[in-house]
Order: structure tokens, then sequence, then C-alpha cells
């Protein structure tokens, strides 16, 4: 594939649609980020990264942190998480509770909100630092060591997560929290807060793209939960657009309120766009276009 070419490709299909789409103003932190900033790179499997636009400021990796956790989570032999979360699209807004009571605590998958803080809290319960964890995991696969949570963000989240805090104090009433709500909350606010940019982004999907080998060659998960998580991205990864996204861009990917999406090619590329404009959903709009195009041009949809 010639990479250039195909990044310039995506760099004008997506110039008119840059800044379209509003930033996340219910996290305060969001709200100041500048929206018309765009961002594309391509990590291949075999170690080259090919990017365009703003690929180097931080953002917020958000929900995307959650294909992270789940893995850290599923490298666990025998983990109870599939006890505690289904795998099945949600079909509702990421931060909905209606589900969680009608389903007795029990969230649906976990990619929406209540999935992920269960995840967040049984990570916790398996190394005693679900922040550390993931901070660590996030370092080694995006090559970078100085990779840290924003605490503006994080402070942000913290104060404006009463939707959050609700849907975890509901879950504990149905027995499905291991740790306390604000103990888990606090770990899950963080872990969402982690600062990454597009290019370490691209690079640490990798992990995913190789079908669960880590950067220095060593297996965090296996390859049938690799598999896993992808096919979690495709059913539900940007939220109750997945649909939408697996109808125009044919990879799974996995988004964040951040601006941030990430995609993967199995055994080929993991691919990362970023801009904070998001549609009704909470999806990047400019993202959406980029991976179409990527998609489109590289001829390298897997559906
Ligand atoms: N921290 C955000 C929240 O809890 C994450 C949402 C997202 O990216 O989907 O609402």
């Amino acid at each position: 594939m010639d990479y250039q070419r195909v990044i310039e490709q995506v760099m004008s299909a997506t110039a008119p649609h840059i800044g379209e789409g509003a930033v996340a103003d219910y996290i305060p932190g969001l709200a100041k980020v500048n929206p018309k900033q765009f961002g594309f790179a391509i990590a291949t499997a075999d170690g080259d990264c090919y990017t365009g636009g703003d690929v180097d400021v931080p953002f917020a990796i958000e929900s995307i942190s959650k294909a992270f956790a789940l893995a850290l989570v599923l490298s666990r032999k025998d983990s109870e998480v599939w006890k505690r979360v289904r795998r099945e699209p949600s079909g509702l807004a990421f931060n909905d509770l209606i589900e969680i009571q009608l389903e007795n605590g029990i969230p649906r998958n976990p990619y929406i909100n209540p999935g992920a803080i269960v995840v967040a809290d049984q990570l916790l319960s398996d190394t005693g630092d679900a922040v550390a964890a993931l901070r660590d995991l996030l370092r080694a696969e995006s090559g970078n060591p100085a990779l840290e949570v924003d605490s503006v963000i994080a402070e942000s989240e913290l104060r404006s997560g009463d939707r959050n805090r609700a849907i975890a104090y509901l879950m504990a009433s149905f027995g499905n929290m291991r740790n306390s709500v604000e103990l888990a909350l606090d770990h899950y606010f963080r872990q969402c807060s982690f600062s990454i940019t597009c290019a370490e982004l691209a690079k640490a999907g990798r992990l995913i793209a190789r079908h669960g080998l880590r950067a220095d060659g060593s297996r965090l998960l296996s390859r049938e939960d690799a598999r896993h998580i992808t096919a979690l991205m495709t059913m539900c990864g940007t939220y109750d657009g997945a649909g939408e996204f697996a109808y125009r861009v044919g990879l799974p990917v996995k988004s964040g309120v951040g601006g941030g999406l990430l995609a993967v090619v199995p055994d080929k590329y993991s691919i990362a766009a970023w801009g904070p404009g998001l549609d009704a959903k909470g999806n990047s709009v400019a993202g959406a276009v980029a991976l179409e195009t990527f998609a489109r041009v590289s001829k390298s949809a897997v559906f």
C-alpha cells in the first residue's frame, strides 16, 4: 500500500469536515478543546507509523481506554468478568440507566459506561491499582514512557460524574460491584483521562491488530480473547452508532468522547483518527469520514 498517498486522500476527504460536530460539553474539561484540530495515523503490524495532521497533540482517551482495560482483565485466566457483563449491543446511549435497572444490574457490554465501570472495578480487584496497570500497558504499547492521566480532565470527570455515579450505585444495589463505588469510579474517571496522541494511540492499537501480541513480542492475550475484543468493537465500540459505523467503515472501531477513534485491520494495521467535534451519538464526525475514506481507498474494509 502507498501509505503516503492513502494519508493524502484521507486528509483531503476529511478537510471539509474538520470542526463539524460539537465537543463533549458534559465534561467541562473537554468543552475547552479547540474543535478545529484533526489527526490521522496508521501503525502497521510490522512497526511503521504513517501520519497526517495534528498527530502529536494529546487528547483524552476516554472510552477507547475501555478496550485496553478489557484486555488487561481478560489477560487473567478464569476472569469472572463475563459473569458480570454481557456481550450484546445496547442500542441505548453509552450512559443509559434504564437497561441496568431492567436487566438486574448486568450491563449489556464492556464498552458502554456501566460495563466499563464493572471492568474497572474488576481490574481494581485483580491488580490493586487499575490506573497503574493501564498506565503501564499504554506506556509500553504506545512507546511513550511519560504517558499520564490528565489531572484536570480527571477532576472534571469526577465533578461532573453524577450520571456515572448513579449507574454504579444502581449496579451496586444489584450486587455487581466488588469495591466501593467511589473507589471504582475514581479509577474509572482517571482511566478515561489518559492523555494520548493520535500517533501513540495507533501504535497502542497494534496490541489488538496483532491478536494480543505486545510491542516487546510477548503475549498479553490469547488470540481468542483478542478476537473477542475486536468483535465487541464491531458490535458496540461506537455506542448506539455501531450499526452505522459497520455499514460505513466496515472495520472494528472503538471511539471516545475526547474525539478519538481507534480502528483495526487484524494482522495489518491499527488506525487512529482524532477530531474533537462529535455527532449526536458521541462519535467524532471528522474521524468517521477519515476512517470511511481509509477503508475505501485502502480496500481494507473487512465486512
Ligand atoms: N468519561 C466518559 C464518561 O464516563 C467516557 C464516555 C465515552 O468516551 O464514551 O461519560
